[in-house]
């Protein structure tokens, strides 16, 4: 649509949000994302219509490319001698003692909340006094530093599906951890136990989560059925494609575990799991792990 400073980001995605409170389609579920509006009106009527409401006019749109593909999680510096750290929320659910962590952070800190695009939290504006008053909190509440999370539960994403979505045709969110847990064994029996891998898990195959762009995406198929989608590259605009379909969810890691040992001993340096899959190719990854005894 067009380029604007980032500063100029609250004024955007207000106009953005309005847009789609009075032209969003609240009649047809299937019909209701922002990108719809979009489509159906037109590039130069929406542009028009979000240059009026942020107040500015947008740039001509500029080539984006990719530089990091994780969270900020820990602490960083930020402008004014300021620091903010990013906690990681696991599949995005924010319950138990991590709800109540968070709440006392905010409560305490008063800090400006950040929710990401990947479901996890950013506190910003601290202050140097506050990082240990936030660790002692975390501390308190048995909530791990994301930096002491296995690395895939970590990067791990996962849309709500049941019992919230009425489209959900699989478990996602709440199997999140136990499949996570059991495919990051895989990867610690393979050597790999400190490898980077984005995992993601949708309840069914409209992907809220974005398992498509994953290098593991788990797509919900039927109550304990899933597709197993590899080769997703998140700093390039390659999407994963389809491995397995009809895998019970307590064989996903089990299946996965042929292409990890695979990769393991294959893969040239620092190339990912995602590119590797993709290198590898999936027709031939499947024909010499597809076959699996049940
Ligand atoms: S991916 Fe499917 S099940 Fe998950 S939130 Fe989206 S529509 Fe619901």
């Amino acid at each position: 649509v067009g380029y604007f400073a980032p500063e100029r980001l609250p004024d955007v995605a207000r106009a953005a949000v309005t847009i789609h409170r009075d032209f969003g389609d609240r009649a047809d579920r299937r019909h209701a994302r922002l990108k719809y509006i979009l489509a159906d009106r037109g590039l130069a009527w929406f542009k028009s219509e979000l240059e009026a409401r942020a107040g500015f006019a947008l740039e001509d749109p500029r080539p984006l490319a990719w530089t990091r593909d994780t969270d900020w999680f820990g602490w960083h510096r930020q402008d004014g001698g300021l620091h903010f750290f990013g906690l990681s929320i696991v599949a995005g659910r924010l319950d138990g003692a991590l709800r109540r962590a968070v709440r006392e952070i905010v409560e305490r800190l008063r800090p400006e909340v950040r929710l990401t695009p990947r479901q996890n939290l950013l506190f910003c504006g601290l202050r140097a006094e506050d990082r240990p008053v936030l660790e002692s909190i975390l501390a308190a509440h048995g909530v791990a530093l994301p930096s002491a999370l296995p690395p895939i539960l970590r990067q791990s994403m996962a849309c709500v599906s049941l019992p919230t979505c009425g489209l959900a045709l699989a478990e996602s969110e709440r199997v999140a951890p136990e499949v996570i847990t059991a495919i990051q064994a895989e990867f610690d029996a393979a050597g790999l136990a400190g490898l980077e891998v984005q995992f993601r898990i949708s309840g069914c195959p409209n992907g809220c989560a974005r398992p498509y762009t994953a290098e593991i995406g788990i797509v919900g198929e039927s109550p304990d059925l899933y597709s197993i989608h590899l080769g997703g590259s998140l700093l390039h605009p390659r999407i994963a494609d389809a491995y397995l379909t009809g895998v019970r969810r307590a064989d996903i890691a089990r299946r996965l575990g042929p292409v990890i040992r695979e990769y393991a001993a294959e893969s040239a340096g620092g190339e990912s799991f995602g590119d590797y899959c993709h290198r590898a190719g999936l027709d031939n990854l499947r024909a010499r792990h597809g076959n699996f005894p049940q």
